[in-house]
């Protein structure tokens, strides 16, 4: 009887995992059991939608789902139903991969009041995540102001400062690119609590901002005077030579129809507005004068990083990391990827937590006899929960190619509703 692996979640640190775990025994029956009615996690909700050669992974993950061991079991959140407990009881061993889905709180007031969003809500946003597709952010602003210095604030920086040309051919939602090519947006503010020299952009990302159609990026005025200036020689990694040669002004006569700003050196401490953002006021770190700076924006954006979810039944640090040691979380349970590690580093840092994961169970696992698969059909079914199947998922996948218009590769479907219409027509 071949030895059953549930694995919960579908971003790269469960396809790693299923990836490696084939290597070790091919006749492994592994489930992949995820929330959403598609697999790949951040690759296709987070990673941003004009980088497509950064997807392609997601054609090894392909080779793996077409693995005949390998099921996939769409629609399933292990949030409500079946929990983590009844998995457990089905499944040789378990895998939990279920990456990091909340923002950092960014510590200040008024968080529900509108055109304030964390990053996850605003890149669900615009990459068609089913939950967050009704977003609807106010674009008829002049000014956005982003939180935080790393590549997810300039993902939200880029995306909104890009104009419509450049992303027409991604996969961008449509009703995205609606919003954002009606946008009155000038101006966007990205806000670093540190110096340009401490801010965590690759090189890539922050290259992009200088070649954008339609936007000048600028350093705020003043920012090169309170930079060290023995710093700036050759031994300059990349990024910083970079950011450090923006003008502090947009150059007289720019075409160019927006600005994207760096500011520095500032921490946020009041959202401004009553029902809706009107600005955020910040305290000036290099200033020991309660001398507050207000920048007025219709979009605030807080990308400081992400937080786990908890998941009922396991225990996790505050940061929302389960509690495991070196990816075992218990007998016959384990855990991979942001969820186990925190939320940093690229797509391939998860090989590592893969293998990693895929070593222990093959050297632990003992076969108990269990039921798997057709058990959690069963549990699924008898709980009316609709999956979607990898035979499915193909399905959805081709039809969103076959969708895509002009140069784009797939236009995504944003819901359940769209889905089931799709596999029900069939
Ligand atoms: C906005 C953004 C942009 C990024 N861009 C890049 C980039 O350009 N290049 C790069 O290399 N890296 C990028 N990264 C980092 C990369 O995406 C991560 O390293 C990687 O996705 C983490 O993998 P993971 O499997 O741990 O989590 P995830 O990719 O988040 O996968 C977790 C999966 O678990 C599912 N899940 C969650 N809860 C449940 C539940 N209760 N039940 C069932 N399923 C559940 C989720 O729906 C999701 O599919 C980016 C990250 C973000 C946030």
């Amino acid at each position: 009887m071949n030895l059953k692996i549930a694995i919960i979640g579908s971003g790269p640190s469960a396809f790693y995992t299923a990836q490696s775990l084939l290597k070790h025994n091919s006749d492994y029956e592994i489930d992949i059991i995820e929330r959403l009615f598609s697999p790949y996690g951040l690759i296709r909700y987070g990673v941003a939608p004009d980088h497509q050669s950064t997807k392609n992974v997601s054609r090894v993950f392909d080779r793996v789902l077409n693995n005949p061991n390998v099921e996939f079991f769409g629609g399933v959140d292990v949030n409500t139903s079946p929990t983590i407990d009844e998995i457990m009881n089905i499944y040789d061993s378990v895998v939990v991969a279920t990456g990091m889905t909340k923002d950092k709180d960014l510590g200040i007031n008024k968080k529900n009041i509108s055109g304030y969003y964390g990053a996850t809500e605003f890149v669900n946003w615009y990459n068609g995540h089913p939950e967050f597709r009704d977003l609807n952010p106010n674009l008829n602003i002049e000014t956005a102001v982003i939180i935080g210095n790393g590549n997810v604030a300039i993902d939200c920086a880029r995306i909104l400062a890009s104009s419509s040309i450049e992303l027409e051919n991604t996969d961008i939602s449509n009703y995205a690119l609606k919003i954002l090519k009606n946008s009155s947006l000038k101006t966007v503010h990205i806000i670093g609590r540190r110096g340009p020299l401490d801010a965590k952009f690759t090189t890539v990302e922050i290259r992009e901002m200088d070649e954008l159609i339609d936007c000048d990026s600028i350093l705020a005025k003043g920012t090169k005077n309170n930079i060290d200036k023995n710093l700036l020689n050759d031994d300059l990694p990349k990024q910083y030579r970079i950011l450090t040669s923006f003008n502090e002004n947009k150059p007289e006569n720019s075409a160019k129809f927006k600005t994207a700003e760096f500011n520095f050196h500032l921490s946020p401490i009041e959202l401004l507005g009553r029902n809706e953002v009107s600005g955020i006021k910040f305290k000036n770190n290099l200033s020991s004068e309660d001398n507050p700076i207000i920048i007025n924006a219709g979009l605030v954006i807080s990308a400081i990083g992400y937080q786990g979810e908890i998941i009922p039944g396991l225990k996790s640090d505050d940061s929302g990391k389960l509690i495991h040691n070196n990816n075992k979380v218990k007998d016959r349970l384990y855990s991979a990827g942001w969820i186990a590690r925190g939320p940093t580093g690229v797509i391939g840092t998860n090989k590592h937590d893969g293998a990693n994961v895929a070593s222990l169970i093959d050297r632990d696992i003992k076969t108990k006899n269990s039921p798997g698969r057709q058990e959690l059909k069963n549990i699924l079914n008898k709980k009316n929960i609709r999956y979607i199947s990898k035979e499915d998922w193909f399905i959805i996948n081709q039809a969103e190619i076959n969708n895509a218009k002009k140069e784009s590769p797939r236009l995504k479907f944003t819901s359940y509703g769209e889905v089931f219409k799709l596999l029900d027509s069939l």
